[in-house]
């Protein structure tokens, strides 16, 4: 491995990344009473996606009664849809809480990870050289980690100030600039509202029109959050209605919910007093075929004077504008690339090899795929959190089912005095047989709306077809006979 010569760590369990699904891990773990473990997080903090982004609005896009861990509410965040801070603090209150800092190790980035059959344990590579050797390797790295790098030409001449809404230069000041957003997605469909009330001129670059519903989102008063403190029960009864709203939306097939959802959105739009804009702003693709959008400000922002919609496409870059088809130069001082992630890599963007030296990236060259989004076969005790076909609804609720599943391997592997377990092959393509079906009848993500559902040869990859419920059905007990397992 190209972490030779470096220091060498032992570590029972290793967590590679301390966001909600590393810090979830690690709390079921302690609860379990196994604390050899170490987290490998490669930021400087704890709190995953919440720790890296940070631009203005970012803010969750379900209610945040269902975006916490059942096991620990908390009773008053202080609007429906938290924001970024909140989020970020409540992870970190987690981290403090539950003693999970001290397994933490910050500023580790894990690049290679290899199986070494004759003594059972994964040689983990780290960007500094360092080797970690771990009986067990959780993968928490997440979905939503490496920005789409940029592919228009000219962006390496530009010679004003350029990020990702990602990597949000907060030592920048945008006041009186002319700036130019990349995409009309998730990020800016909650930075655009924000940056337009400083910025001199906003140019938000548009290839798609996306559905953005409005929210109920107004901060909750004093009164009401010393109610929520002091009436537990009344917290419980909401996040429990919320929930089974969210639960019953995520198969996308009530075509009378789709149908109100799309009506919503175009009532939204009808805010937009400019005829053209309200046009261009209109979803071509159906509601649903992308994870979808909220936002109260989004379409009331191009009422303003200084934000422009472009719907041209880019053509190229130059020193300090942008061209689009039509020939016509934008003079920006700064561009934000609010243009997503790069979502389907999962664990492979880890070198990682397995037993008789198979590769994890050969092993998905046609997109990834896993047993539950967990395990994948021939790459034992490797197990995933928010892996293959787990994403939708919330994803804190999901995690939680992945860790119960993990922590029961776990305590599996040292009961039995087992050196490790397997996915088998066949349970894991019957699996997702079964999984490719259910997502080929949910009729809205068959549509093409340039989301990051899809691998490159087309297949849905991220997304879970069930309920959350059902997906905790599914991952509540081990099914033994779906591993191979060799005793120590
Ligand atoms: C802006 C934004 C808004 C979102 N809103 C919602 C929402 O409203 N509801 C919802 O359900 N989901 C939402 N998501 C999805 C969100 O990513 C998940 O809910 C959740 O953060 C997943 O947790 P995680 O721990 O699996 O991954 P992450 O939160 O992505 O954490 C992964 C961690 O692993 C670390 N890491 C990655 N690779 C390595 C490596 N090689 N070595 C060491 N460390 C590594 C990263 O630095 C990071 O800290 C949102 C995502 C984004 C980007």
């Amino acid at each position: 491995m190209g972490a030779q010569g470096g220091r060498r760590l032992k570590v029972g369990i290793a967590i590679v990344g301390a966001g909600p699904g590393g810090l979830c891990m690690a709390k079921e773990l302690l609860d379990a009473g196994i604390d050899d473990f170490t987290l490998l997080e490669k930021s400087a903090g704890v709190g995953g996606t919440w720790y890296a982004n940070r631009y203005p609005g970012c803010a969750c896009d379900i209610q945040s009664a269902v975006y916490s861990f059942t096991w620990a509410m908390k009773p008053d965040w202080t609007r429906p849809y938290a924001t970024q801070p909140e989020i970020l603090a409540y992870l970190e209150g987690i981290a403090e809480t539950h003693g999970i800092l001290p397994h933490c190790r910050f500023g580790t980035e894990v690049v290679e990870a290899t199986w070494d059959g004759a003594t059972a344990t994964w040689h983990l590579g780290t960007a500094a050289g360092e080797v970690v050797e771990a009986e067990v390797v959780v993968s928490a790295v997440g979905m939503f980690r490496d920005p789409v790098p940029p592919d228009i030409e000219g962006i390496d001449t530009f010679a004003g100030t350029l990020f990702h809404s990602a990597d949000w230069d907060h030592d920048h000041d945008l006041a009186g600039e002319s700036v130019g957003v990349i995409g009309s997605a998730a990020s800016a469909v909650q930075l655009v509202p924000e940056i337009a009330t400083v910025a001199g001129r906003v140019h938000l670059f548009q290839r798609t029109a996306n559905w953005v519903l409005p929210k109920p989102d107004a901060p909750y008063t004093e009164e009401q959050l010393g109610h929520f403190r002091s009436h537990p029960e009344v917290v419980a009864a909401m996040r429990a209605e919320i929930f089974r709203h969210l639960d019953a939306g995520m198969t996308f097939g009530d075509p009378v919910a789709l149908a109100e959802r799309e009506a919503a959105g175009l009532a939204a739009i009808d805010v937009v007093e400019d005829p053209t804009i309200r046009e261009a702003l209109r979803p071509r693709h159906p509601f649903g075929c992308k994870r979808p959008l909220f936002s109260n400000d989004y379409y009331a922002a191009f009422n303003r004077d200084n934000l422009e919609l472009v719907t041209d496409p880019i053509t190229r870059i130059t020193p300090d504008g942008v061209v689009t088809a039509d020939g016509t130069t934008r003079r920006v001082d700064t561009i934000v690339l609010a243009t997503g992630y790069t979502t389907t890599r999962y664990v492979s963007a880890i070198d990682v090899t397995g037993r008789g030296g198979r590769r994890l990236a050969d092993d998905w060259v046609d997109g990834p795929q896993a047993y539950l989004g967990i395990a994948v076969p021939g790459y034992p005790n490797l197990f995933m959190l928010y892996g293959p076909n787990t994403n939708n609804g919330s994803i804190l609720t999901m995690i939680e089912s992945q860790v119960h599943h993990i922590v029961q391997q776990v305590v599996r592997l040292r009961d039995e005095g087992l050196a490790w377990v397997d996915a088998r092959p066949e349970p894991t393509a019957a699996y997702n047989d079964e999984v490719q079906r259910a997502i080929g009848g949910v009729a809205v993500w068959q549509a093409d709306c340039h989301g990051y559902y899809k691998s490159r040869t087309g297949r849905i990859v991220t997304q879970w077809p069930f309920s959350m419920t059902e997906f905790a059905r599914r991952t509540a007990t081990v099914e033994r006979d779906d591993f191979e397992a060799a005793p120590r």
